[in-house]
């Protein structure tokens, strides 16, 4: 399994370079004795990790199968085609592109395949759970494009669908962005495409965090909707790190021209291979009913949050994401989140649809794929209570952590 390739590997490293078999093992460590409630994290299958650590890794195939630029290319074909194949068949779309590095790279590819530099671009706004790629003046998306946002209500958390459609009409954007880093809830790709055909714009689906739901069934797909779906492949879908963009025909050839060459060179034929195996991985009913866990253990955790005090945004959630203010428990975000890491109980701060605050962002995706359920979840929300009270030491929830993390191995051998 894992941990025996893992190790294998670690023993060639540990020969020749003991500082980094050191640090490769200390991570695996701590992935193991800690909880990850990083809502963008998971872990991947050792058959991911098998491919990810393969000669693949050696090639250089810039272009695309049966049209490199580079000999050789026989067999990483193959396996591009196969991923390819895979992931339409997955998500139902007629093109997929699984070339991009990351999530980042995918959303620009669209962008690039879609918007000349100055349109205008409606989207989330930072505030409200939009990605840096979605306008933020630190990112080429906010440097090189026109971008309008829209939020969410201050009151309920949820989309202002009303301010979308506004918006709209009043920017005539060439592109509508839908997708968020926190948002909890399923989104009306229905209501997107409604509005972006009213004003003639372009919809993009950013789906990075729910496309692994998508793949399980447990949430709705995009891809009947959105001219372009832009994704990552290692938030709930489990995969390696990387992206990809699924699209209908007519926009194939510049989806595809707009990641190679506009935007990236070479392809990672080993990260290939690996999403290959990941979406081979993600059709099977074993992955649809680790889908619908992960959803049922947010839903428990969200209730246990809630049941302690905190603010939970939207007051639950749909999906494997929450997001939480602990201010009614004495503490804000920030101090929250280091307190809890203390603890073993990593997760992350977020923006809060009502006030300056900062919030908790966390997912069930990676305890989901340790084994865990709802009885876990349960104890699990009670203790980050306790933590943030003061009511227990974090030594001592250090070492709770620990026992708990210890029943449910990552990586079993
Ligand atoms: C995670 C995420 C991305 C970026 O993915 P990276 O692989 O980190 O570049 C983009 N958009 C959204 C909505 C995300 O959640």
């Amino acid at each position: 399994m894992a941990v025996i390739h893992t190790l294998e590997a670690t023993d060639v490293l540990r020969r020749q370079d003991p500082e980094l078999a050191e640090i490769l093992l200390g991570e695996l460590a701590r992935q193991s004795t800690t909880l990850q409630l990083i809502a963008a994290e998971n872990f991947t299958s050792p058959a991911v990790l098998a491919a990810l650590g393969s000669p693949l890794a050696n090639k250089y195939a810039e272009g695309y199968p049966g049209a490199r630029h580079h000999g050789g290319c026989e067999i990483v074909d193959v396996a591009e085609r196969v991923a390819v194949d895979r992931a339409k068949a997955l998500f139902g779309a007629e093109h997929a592109n699984v070339q991009s590095h990351s999530g980042s790279s995918a959303v620009l590819a669209a962008y690039a395949a879609l918007l000349r530099p100055g349109d205008t671009v409606l989207a989330l706004g930072l505030p409200y759970g939009g990605h840096l790629t979605h306008g933020s003046p630190a990112n080429f998306s906010g440097r090189w494009f026109d971008f309008v946002g829209y939020g969410v209500d201050a009151e309920t958390g949820l989309i202002d669908y009303d301010q979308v459609r506004a918006l709209a009409r009043t920017h005539r954007p060439k592109a509508i962005v839908c997708g968020s880093i926190a948002y909890p809830r399923h989104i009306d790709y229905a209501l997107f495409r409604e509005v972006a055909d009213e004003v003639g714009a372009y919809l993009i689906a950013d789906a990075a965090h729910p496309i692994g739901l998508v793949a399980g069934g447990a949430a709705p797909n995009p891809v009947p909707y959105a001219d372009v779906v832009c994704a990552t492949t290692h938030k709930v879908l489990r995969g390696p790190r990387g992206g990809m963009l699924l699209c209908g025909a007519e926009l194939a050839g510049r989806v595809d021209r707009a990641v190679f060459p506009f935007t990236q060179g070479g392809a990672q034929m080993h990260t290939i291979a690996a999403k290959a195996v990941a979406f081979g991985e993600a059709a099977t009913p074993a992955f649809t009913a680790y889908a619908h866990q992960v959803v049922a253990n947010a839903r428990v955790l969200a209730a246990g949050l809630a049941a302690e005090g905190m603010v939970v945004t939207t007051g639950g959630t749909d999906t494997h994401l929450i997001t939480a203010d602990p201010a009614p428990l004495g503490v804000e975000g920030r101090a929250a989140r280091g307190r809890l890491a203390a603890a073993g109980l990593v997760l992350d701060c977020c923006a809060l649809p009502h006030g300056d605050g900062r919030g908790l962002r966390l997912g069930t995706a990676a305890l989901t794929t340790q084994g865990m359920g709802q009885e876990e979840m349960t104890y699990v929300a009670a203790l980050a209570a306790r933590v943030l009270r003061g009511e227990t030491e974090s030594q001592k929830a250090r070492d709770e952590v620990r026992e708990l993390a210890g029943r449910f191995p990552p990586y079993s051998g």
